[in-house]
């Protein structure tokens, strides 16, 4: 590691590690060791009525054994808490927050937030906290899916901030925590690439460096679902680290990695061919 900056994983602990987010770990591991700088491992552990006891240390050890070694200390969002509340504040003297009482059930059928609260600027506890997008437009070269640009009032409106249970949406506590961490390449699964133009306008307002941005595609099962926690994806085998990297790696462009290779050395391979431009858009099936 040489270069100013750094990549980062950043799982949320909520299950143990399974093949979908072994690739999105292995995908910002090879990007970073490419660019020669850091790699960060954060744990996204805001949300804790989901977090599962010892998920978060199931999930580094899964890591260790796979060879994808951090650097520096493991970031915990949980940990953060002061920061944000310094982001809100920030905001709301640019006069960009609003207190929102509509209940989920009234926002059901509505694609972009309907402007319902935008008149209620006072604050008030019981409330969510939405950030008034008004003309911003962002548009940025993704290093994978390429040229894109969003109209924010068109893609979903005003968006949350502060959830009305007083939790920092993930929004705002990832551009946080990006920001601050001087991450210059968030690499991670095709399924984020829609938050990625909110997280760019909280950074932008709170005058923190926006990163590089790329999406890698999802593994998907039979019927094009994302392998996730949700969808009961089974837990990385720990006792088979270099079967997992080899089902992972062609989702990354990375053919024919070699059969008889350890852990280690399929990561050497991996991290020599490596290459971004390279990777395919399609998801696969795993
Ligand atoms: N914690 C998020 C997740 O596990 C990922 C956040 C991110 O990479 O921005 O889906």
């Amino acid at each position: 590691m040489n270069g100013v900056g750094g990549g980062r994983f950043a799982p949320s602990p909520t299950g143990p590690l399974h093949l979908g987010s072994l690739l999105a770990a292995v995908a910002s591991f090879l990007d970073a060791r490419r660019e020669r700088v850091a790699w960060h491992v954060r744990l996204d552990d805001l949300d804790a009525p989901r977090n599962l006891a010892g998920a978060d240390r199931a999930i580094l050890q899964a890591l260790e054994r796979h060879g994808l070694h951090w650097d520096g200390p493991v970031v915990r969002q949980s940990e953060r808490l002061p920061r944000y509340h310094e982001a809100l504040t920030l905001l709301a003297r640019q006069e960009r927050l609003f207190y929102c009482r509509c209940s989920r059930r009234q926002l059901r059928d509505a694609a972009v937030y309907p402007g319902t609260c935008r008149h209620r600027v006072e604050p008030r506890a019981d409330s969510a906290v939405r950030l008034r997008v008004d003309d911003a437009r962002i548009a940025f070269t993704d290093l994978v899916q390429g040229q894109r640009q969003w109209s924010l009032a068109e893609a979903g409106g005003d968006f949350v901030v502060r959830r009305r249970d007083g939790l920092v949406a993930y929004q705002l506590a990832t551009a946080v925590d990006d920001g601050d961490g001087a991450i210059t390449r968030v690499i991670r699964g095709r399924d984020l690439l829609e938050t990625t133009p909110r997280q760019v306008l909280l950074m932008e307002l709170l005058g923190l460096p926006v990163p590089a941005y790329g999406h890698v595609p999802l593994l998907v099962d039979r019927s094009g679902r994302k392998l996730s926690k949700q969808n009961h994806a089974a837990p990385l085998d720990l006792d088979r680290p270099a079967d997992n990297l080899r089902r992972v790696l062609p989702a990354l462009g990375l053919d024919d990695p070699p059969a008889d290779a350890d852990s280690g050395e399929l990561l050497s391979w991996a991290a020599d061919r490596f290459d971004l431009a390279r990777v395919p858009r399609r998801d696969r099936v795993s």
